[in-house]
């Protein structure tokens, strides 16, 4: 079967491609090796953590937010097998409406696992035989897999990875969890809200090291209100498991050993490029040493012409919407199109409650790049809107350049910031001022509101509830 289009992978990288590839009129075909669509994010990763994020927050407000709404209730417990179904069946939903959407753009399906033959030929293999399938260009988005650490062994039962801890069959008593990134915040406020006792080991000296300090220490103080514990700055040496039981040793900063037990140990101390079963050496595309992921120019085509890749197997932050920009992106230029992408305004969010989004420069970075810049702050418990929903934790902090008072960042931690991060992005994207966010009107009470109270804040200090 000959195609303009090949994509091997169908995360939200490779089906946007091929959806954006078809939409300009390229006859396109996708290769997914598992019999369903979607990739990490629809089967394992965004779409059920997050099903399982709503399910624990409706059981964690109706047992301690509710009646100070005056809202009583007896005998609340958790059905955990029907919460795990319910995600299941989230995930069902939009795996099918992913196959939908392929059948509705004419894309062609092949179930099976891609390898090059040579730059145009692409062998699928099947479990009843294999079949050749070629293409004028192959975009590559076979996505990423959790890495582990050298000396730990998961076995998927008691040491696990997301993937497991989105199927577990009952809610842990004491889940032990490596790493204080994206993954073991959410996935350990799933399980601390059910009730378990969750602890987080961390490298680092602090939790999501990689956004606006400010936002993991106000999270930080958030989680631990929620009863999670945190060993902060302490380096994981191993973990055993003898029947129901998990040991998890580590060193403290001052480098004495300790050691926790659980019955449950989740790894979650990144991820890393998947590239294992493509055959990339057959035809020569060079990877970078560090995370196997593929090398790529500026336009994403790799070391190979007419073979592109995106998503988490390229450099950047392993996230759908970057992966989902990047599959349009390859789609325009295979069309002759010139699209570009801001990658300096891809949001990032974490969604425990409160929500933690953030876009643009941290303050270390302006720092560090020795910009002049001015801070703007407005905490949520002087918001209307949060206080009457209770959500009160949490702060809307903007970054803007103190000569032009363009928006350099935005970094908030606060209830629905996930959604509220969109206005900072298209602000800045429009390359506003903080002054141009203060003079839009925002609807009364809202969320938004806060945002609008920081740019006032950075503008000459003129926050009105503060
Ligand atoms: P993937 O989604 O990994 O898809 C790659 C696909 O390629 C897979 O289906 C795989 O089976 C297939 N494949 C691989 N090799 C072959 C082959 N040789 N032949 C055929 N098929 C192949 N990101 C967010 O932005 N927001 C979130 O809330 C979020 N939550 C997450 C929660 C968890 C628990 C995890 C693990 C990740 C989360 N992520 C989130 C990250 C997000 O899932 C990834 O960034 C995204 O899925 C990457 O998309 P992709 O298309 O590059 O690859
Ligand atoms: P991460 O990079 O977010 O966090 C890993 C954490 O583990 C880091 O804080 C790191 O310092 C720590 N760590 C590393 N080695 C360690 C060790 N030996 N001992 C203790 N701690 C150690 O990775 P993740 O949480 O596994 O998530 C993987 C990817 O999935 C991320 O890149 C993220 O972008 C993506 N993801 C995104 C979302 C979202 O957008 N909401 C949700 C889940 C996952």
């Amino acid at each position: 079967m000959q195609y303009d289009v090949i994509v091997i992978g169908s995360g939200p990288g490779g089906y946007v491609a091929a959806i954006r590839c078809a939409q300009l009129g390229l006859k396109t075909a996708i290769i997914e090796k598992y019999n369903t669509l979607g990739g990490t994010c629809l089967n394992v990763g965004c779409i059920p953590s997050k099903a399982l994020l709503d399910s624990s927050e409706h059981y964690h407000n109706a047992a301690h937010a509710f009646a100070t709404h005056g809202i009583k209730l007896d005998n609340l417990a958790v059905d955990f097998g029907q919460m795990i179904k319910r995600k299941q069946e989230v995930v069902d939903a939009n795996t099918s409406g992913i196959a939908f959407l392929m059948k509705k753009n004419k894309i062609d399906v092949h179930t099976g696992v891609g390898s090059f033959k040579d730059k145009n030929t692409i062998i699928v293999k099947q479990t009843d035989g294999e079949k050749e399938i070629t293409a004028k260009s192959v975009i590559i988005a076979t996505g990423s897999k959790p890495s582990s650490l050298p000396f730990l062994k998961i076995d998927k039962k008691r040491i696990i990875t997301s993937t497991e801890a989105l199927t577990l069959k009952e809610i842990p008593k004491h889940l032990i969890l490596i790493g204080g990134g994206v993954i073991g915040l959410e996935l350990g406020s799933v399980y601390a809200r059910l009730g378990a006792k969750v602890s987080v080991i961390e490298y680092m000296d602090s939790i999501i090291p990689t956004m606006d300090k400010g936002l993991g220490r106000e999270l930080l103080k958030v989680l631990k209100k929620l009863g999670m514990e945190f060993y902060l700055g302490h380096k994981v040496t191993g973990a055993s498991v003898k029947g129901k039981e998990v040991t998890v040793t580590f060193d403290t900063p001052k480098g004495e050993k300790q050691e926790l037990k659980g019955d449950y140990c989740l790894v979650a101390v990144g991820r890393v490029a998947y590239t294992d079963e493509l055959g990339l050496d057959k035809i020569g595309i060079t990877v970078e040493e560090r995370g196997k992921k593929i090398t790529v120019d500026e336009h994403l085509e790799t070391s190979v012409k007419g073979v592109y890749a995106i998503g988490d197997v390229i450099r950047g932050a392993m996230l759908a919407h970057k992966a989902e920009d990047e599959g349009t992106f390859v789609a325009e230029i295979l069309a002759g199109q010139k699209p570009h992408i801001n990658y300096n305004l891809i949001p990032g969010v974490v969604y425990t409650w409160p929500e933690v989004a953030s876009v643009g420069y941290t303050e270390e970075q302006l720092k560090e790049k020795g910009v002049k810049y001015k801070t703007g702050s407005f905490p949520f418990k002087a918001s209307g809107r949060a206080r009457a929903s209770g959500d009160l934790d949490g702060f809307v902090k903007v970054l803007a350049d103190a000569t032009t008072d363009e928006i350099l960042g935005v970094h908030m931690i606060g209830p629905r910031a996930a959604d509220m991060i969109a206005e900072a992005v298209i602000a800045m994207e429009f390359r506003a001022s903080a002054e141009d966010v203060t003079r839009a009107s925002h609807a009364h009470p809202t969320y938004t509101e806060a945002m609008r109270e920081a740019c006032l804040a950075a503008t000459e200090n003129r926050a009105i509830h503060i």
